[in-house]
């Protein structure tokens, strides 16, 4: 079975919109408000304190 790139699912960071490659170490955690969502975060918005919005509820902070 063959994994390509298009097919690996890979999560997205919350703030910059980027998919977060497995070697970086990005941080997921459910949404404050509402627990339905799960925050992807990249190192770099962490490190920076980007912000977030859930996209459910709209929940918006770091
Ligand atoms: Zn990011
Ligand atoms: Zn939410």
């Amino acid at each position: 079975m063959r994994v390509t790139m298009s097919e690996l699912k890979l999560p997205v960071c919350s703030s910059c919109g980027r998919p977060i490659p497995p070697h970086e170490r990005g941080v997921r955690f459910p949404c404050p408000n509402c627990g339905e969502v799960i925050i992807w975060r990249c190192p770099r918005c962490r490190k920076m304190v980007n912000p977030y919005k859930c996209p459910k509820c709209g929940f918006e902070g770091p």
